[in-house]
């Protein structure tokens, strides 16, 4: 494990739905919302309505400038945004989650939560410099972000759909080479 379990789930949500909103959008009804929540562990207020799908959807784009800040810039889009949120850490335990932490309370908008989740899991990859574990994906067509959080940091695209793609390209190449040699 790279980071504490509920800093890589934070990283690992932000990343799925920042991925997500990459045309064409996979986040087009509240059931892909509600699908997107119970993937990864949410607990606390869900509206299911189509404003609270809006909102989370629009975060993309901030999501997104938040997990490719570099150490110099990455603080300080983090302290305003929890200074913004008025974000108090507590530690919480509940059903299936052992100890992590919350910033915003359990009843607050689900967009909010998501943005300060990620901006409190972005402090520990600022304090453990691993900004190079989150990166745009390695496919020349592919905007999509991946989050490596493998020990040998091998990932290099963000979905199986760009991992094959290059290998059967890179496959293709090789051939051509060959037969050309
Ligand atoms: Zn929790
Ligand atoms: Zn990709």
């Amino acid at each position: 494990m790279v980071f504490a379990h509920d800093t890589e789930n934070s990283l690992l949500a932000a990343v799925d739905l920042v991925n997500a909103e990459e045309p064409p959008s996979t986040m087009t009804t509240v059931a892909d919302l509600e699908a997107f929540y119970a993937r990864h562990g949410y607990t606390g207020r869900l509206d299911r309505t189509t404003h609270e799908l809006a909102r989370v959807r629009a975060l993309a784009p901030r999501l997104r400038g938040l997990l490719l800040a570099d150490r110099d810039h990455a603080p300080g889009l983090v302290n305003e945004l929890l200074a913004q949120e008025h974000a108090i850490p507590r530690l919480v335990r509940h059903a299936g989650q052992d100890w992590h932490l919350h910033a915003v309370a359990a009843d607050a908008p689900l967009d909010t939560r998501i943005v300060v989740e990620t901006a409190m899991a972005m402090i520990d990859v600022v304090r453990a410099d691993e900004h190079s574990r989150l990166a745009v994906c390695a496919d020349a067509d592919c905007d999509g972000l991946v989050l490596d959080l493998s020990r040998n940091r091998s990932r290099r695209y963000c979905s199986v759909a760009c991992t094959n793609r290059n290998a059967q390209a890179a496959l293709r190449a090789r051939r051509a080479g060959a037969a050309a040699g």
